[in-house]
């Protein structure tokens, strides 16, 4: 025993440079047993060491030139029953008897053997102590060595998660957190490759390995993962793919694809590391999603609080209409924009809606909204419509008052897809902000049409037609003042009654819109007289029109009845005031009545000279 003092001093020391060695972090089981076996070889009476390590339920040789090895077929592992140390009493494969099989334990894990096999004659191989010291230290060497390990790789995963978390609270750019995280991963795990798989485009930029989800994709494991949103693993024989996936606090946003071979199987540690990760990465792309929506929302809200003021400021309908189109454009930019109002049934095109609702095919898609909102629908979306003019995208909302359709505003686009649910919702809400201001101003367009009508004829009141004279002698050149009276109303009245008084009154009226144009206004001057005015119009001119109308107006009077008319003019070489052109129409329209009624004089204003045809 004293002669073996020296080689276990020498051993201790060499365990203790070892272990020491390995406290750097810098080594692995590998290193470590080269270490041993160089320590054992160089000083001590060894021939051999083996390493043989576990790799699930095989047993593999570690030889350092070769990369792939069969599993060993030892019969030592059936009977081995985790005696602290074993001498073979036979040969067994490339072991010998008298190999000294030491098993190497992590906690209670059986990791693998060290065997070492002395030189012939060696002395401590035949003393029972020695060979039990050497198993007993090199045994808690390699405890000792794998724990250093342990720690050393939890650090660096720790500094890793650190530097993440770190990337992860100073950025708000994700795609700077996502190319941290990749970065740590294949510091950690070198063998291993990773791609991100995202379930949209989350803004996230070039230069990452991503992919984007398949959802009709036959990978059960990869839609399991986004589905359950749980870690899926996929043993393709020499292959391994784990799924782990993006997991924010609302939702799931893609998947951590890591794909490794087999004989390298993940670790429990490994898979809880990547989790982490993983999760890290979910966050990252949920506040950038978040923080995008907030941004959106606040560009959405700033965006109907400036629609809402300038709509209330008053506008006329024309202006409304601008306002609404570009506030429209910027958010939608969509083809076609229209506003359709519904009035007693009609459903009209509204001015600054884009010309396609005025075409055939444009009333197509009016008719398909139309049906869909009387049948009770409250809005309508289509990403892919097939209706016949080759618009695929469509938003239609509906404008409301006091529970009844007052119309609909409709977009276009020729590309499918081209309105997100987000442009739908702001679409509405867009509408629904500027309905009561857009309806308000339709009511008020009526209410001013009611008040300018004649309400028995539809011709313009004589307070409209005032108005207009003045307007046009303020801006034209000339213009033509012509005053008409039914001849002998009265007895109309009294041989066929009041009621059918009317209606001659209103066969006349209708028959003089007819020659109403946009230069001129027809109105109701009082009683069974009706005026109408040409702006633009010479005094030549309107002599022609009014025997025209005159001639014609038995033809469509029943009973038949004829009007005198009064007609005068000014220029812009003869300015007039409104009275007076009025003053001489009605002195000619007396003239006429005096000279034998059904007929038009007309009042020449230099010498105020009387006319008549
Ligand atoms: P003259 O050829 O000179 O114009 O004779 P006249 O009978 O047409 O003229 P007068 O002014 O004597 O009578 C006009 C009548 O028209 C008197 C009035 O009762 C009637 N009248 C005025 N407004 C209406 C109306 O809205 N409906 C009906 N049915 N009659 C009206
Ligand atoms: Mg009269
Ligand atoms: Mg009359």
């Amino acid at each position: 025993m004293d002669s073996l003092k020296p080689f276990m001093d020498r051993f201790k020391a060499g365990v203790f440079d070892i272990l020491a060695h390995s406290m750097s972090g810098e080594s692995s089981i590998r290193h470590w047993y080269r270490q041993l076996s160089i320590l054992l070889k160089e000083h001590f009476n060894v021939e051999e060491t083996f390493y043989l390590y576990k790799d699930g339920v095989h047993l593999y040789q570690y030889d350092e030139s070769l990369n792939k090895q069969e599993p060993l077929e030892l019969p030592i592992m059936k009977d081995f029953h985790h005696e602290p140390y074993q001498v073979l009493k036979e040969d067994q494969l490339f072991l010998k008897q008298g190999d000294l099989l030491i098993p190497c334990y992590e906690k209670t894990d059986l990791m693998g053997f060290i065997v070492i096999r002395p030189l012939p004659g060696a002395m401590w191989a035949q003393d029972e102590v020695m060979v039990s010291v050497l198993a007993c230290d090199t045994a808690v060497l390699y405890q000792n060595v794998r724990k250093m390990l342990i720690t050393a790789e939890e650090r660096k995963r720790y500094h890793e998660l650190f530097d993440v978390t770190k990337a992860f609270n100073s950025h708000m750019n994700v795609t700077q957190v996502l190319a941290k995280i990749i970065l740590s991963l294949k510091n950690t795990f070198s063998h291993y490759t990773f791609t991100l798989i995202l379930s949209d485009d989350q803004g996230v930029e070039k230069g990452l390995p991503i992919e984007y989800l398949d959802y009709q994709s036959d990978n059960e494991a990869l839609l399991h993962a986004f589905v359950s949103s749980e870690v899926t693993i996929d043993d393709q024989g020499s292959e391994t793919i784990m799924y782990s996936p993006l997991k924010g606090k609302q939702g799931v946003y893609g998947l951590l694809k890591t794909e490794g071979k087999t004989d390298k199987a993940l670790k429990k540690h490994e898979i809880e590391f990547i989790k982490v990760l993983s999760t890290t990465a979910g966050h990252a792309l949920e506040n950038a999603k978040l923080y995008m929506q907030s941004r959106q929302l606040i560009n959405d809200l700033k965006l109907i609080n400036d629609l809402s003021h300038e709509l209330n400021a008053n506008l006329n309908m024309k202006d409304m209409m601008s306002v609404l189109t570009v506030q429209i454009q910027k958010a939608l930019a969509p083809d076609e924009t229209g506003f359709i109002w519904v009035d007693q049934d009609q459903w009209q095109i509204v001015e600054g809606s884009t010309p396609f609702f005025k075409t055939e095919a444009g009333r197509v898609y009016i008719e398909n909204v139309k049906q869909q909102l009387l049948e009770g629908t409250d809005s309508v979306y289509m990403s892919d419509c097939e209706l016949e003019a080759g618009y695929r995208s469509l938003i239609a909302v509906p404008m409301i008052h006091h529970d009844q359709l007052k119309g609909f505003c409709i977009v276009l686009h020729r590309d499918s897809y081209a309105f997100s649910f987000e442009m739908y919702k702001l679409f509405k809400s867009i509408v629904h902000h500027s309905a009561l201001a857009l309806v308000n101003a339709m009511l008020r367009v009526e209410m001013e049409e009611m008040i300018n009508r004649d309400h028995m004829t539809g011709l313009y009141a004589r307070l409209y037609l005032d108005q207009f004279v003045e307007a046009s002698m303020a801006k034209d050149q000339h213009g033509v003042f012509i005053l008409i009276d039914i001849d002998d109303f009265k007895q109309v009245n009294d041989t066929h009654g009041h009621q059918v008084g009317d209606q001659v009154i209103i066969q006349v009226s209708k028959h003089l819109m007819s020659y109403e144009n946009e230069a001129s206004v027809a109105a109701r001057w009082g009683g069974e007289e009706l005026a109408i005015y040409f702006s633009n119009m010479s005094l030549h001119e309107g002599i022609a029109l009014t025997e025209n109308l005159r001639e014609s107006v038995l033809h469509v009077t029943d009973p038949q009845v004829t009007i005198s008319c009064g007609v005068s003019s000014w220029s812009e070489e003869d300015p007039d005031q409104m009275i007076s052109l009025v003053r001489r129409a009605d002195i000619a329209l007396y003239k006429a009545k005096n000279t034998g009624k059904n007929r038009v004089v007309w009042l020449k204003r230099e010498s105020d000279q009387i006319m008549r045809s």
